[in-house]
């Protein structure tokens, strides 16, 4: 085994074990499958990331409900697929970026799970503790528009700060952290003040938020792994898209990375996390690259996917690194991804609690 390079198990902070299918494809999608085909997508894609070397995921955000059964499963050790921290549905506004009604016939809207959606204090304090209900290991708050999403209501705050108190304090009342998909500064800021333990994406991160950050000690989950996705798809099916949404997409890929070199550089916290199911499941990896790419070591790039990781994800005392009395979750690598990231790419053998599940 000299030839080979051991490393922690990694973990991918925001992963979604749903299709790939966008744009008017998954409204369609979501329309004409019934749940039992998103919980065998979903089992499938687990395989897929635990193949790739993630011993760890969080799920944040699954509309159909199917990846918390998937987290016990696999845990009980029925299916093959990498610990899941599972964030239930996303909470978010009425016509915010997590509202799955968005652009459905409104005879066919209210015939879908809206629990999720909330307005004013006490109703968000409510959809925080009806996903609690559920069994979640943490919330997702959807605080900006999204890239995706077809709203034109652009990437700025969707929520009041009442609103994204409520929903942070009540999910921190349960000892549950709180992830905050945001992309405008408005809504990043907003979400730090309010007390988010990470920000995803923060696409439009400022020096405020940059205070912010270094003050809280929250993390950024950069996502990068999206812009590649996006450029993919606008070159193969622009069709899928409304106009609004294309000009979005066009300029989240302009201008990725640019939170990340500067937040980098200012000594914020980074943690790994790609956006699994936006971008394509399995090529995890490729977002070790962007992330040099955009300024970090190949050193701070691997930290990011363990240590970092392990620390946001509240699992540092039993992953992370290779000691003894945590899980013995760690894979092999042919090349030194020190010297060259990319070989992570082509994880050769994973173990996960002790046990090997790919060689
Ligand atoms: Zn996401």
């Amino acid at each position: 085994m000299r030839a080979y390079f051991v490393l922690p198990g990694l973990i991918d902070s925001h992963v979604h074990f749903n299709g790939t299918e966008s744009g008017k494809g998954a409204l369609l999608e979501r329309l004409s499958k019934d749940t039992a085909f998103f919980a065998y997508q979903a089992a499938t894609l687990a395989r897929l990331t635990l193949d790739a070397g993630f011993t760890t995921v969080r799920v944040l955000g699954n509309p159909a409900g199917v990846t918390l059964s998937l987290r016990d499963a696999i845990a009980a050790g029925a299916l093959p697929g990498p610990r899941i921290l599972d964030a239930g549905n996303s909470i978010a506004a009425t016509g915010g970026s997590g509202d799955v009604t968005l652009g459905v016939h409104s005879a066919l809207a209210g015939h879908m799970d809206q629990d999720n959606l909330c307005d004013g204090t006490e109703s968000c304090r409510r959809a925080v503790r009806l996903q609690v209900r559920r069994g979640v290991d943490l919330i997702k708050l959807k605080i900006t528009g999204g890239v995706n999403s077809r709203v034109a209501t652009g990437l700025g705050r969707q929520m009041f700060i009442d609103e994204a108190r409520a929903v942070v304090e009540t999910a921190h009342l349960y000892g549950k952290k709180v992830a905050v998909h945001a992309h405008g500064a408005d809504g990043i800021n907003l979400a730090l003040e309010c007390g988010a333990d990470s920000i995803e994406h923060g696409t439009l991160l400022d020096d405020q938020g940059i205070e912010l950050m270094l003050r809280s000690g929250a993390f950024l989950v950069p996502t990068l792994s999206t812009a590649t996705t996006y450029v993919e798809r606008l070159a193969n099916n622009p069709g899928i898209y409304t106009q609004g949404v294309r000009e979005k997409m066009e300029w989240r890929a302009s201008v990725t990375g640019q939170a990340l070199r500067q937040a980098y550089a200012r000594g914020v916290r980074i943690a790994f996390g790609t956006d699994a199911g936006v971008s394509p499941h399995g090529r995890n990896a490729e977002e070790f690259v962007l992330m040099v790419k955009y300024g970090m070591t190949t050193g701070d790039a691997i930290k990011a996917a363990t240590l970092n990781a392990a620390e946001l994800l509240g699992i540092a005392d039993e992953a992370g690194s290779l000691e003894p009395g945590k899980r013995a979750d760690l894979i092999a690598v042919s090349g030194n991804p020190l010297e060259d990231i990319a070989v992570l790419q082509h994880v050769l053998l994973v173990m996960k609690g002790g046990r090997i599940w790919k060689q």
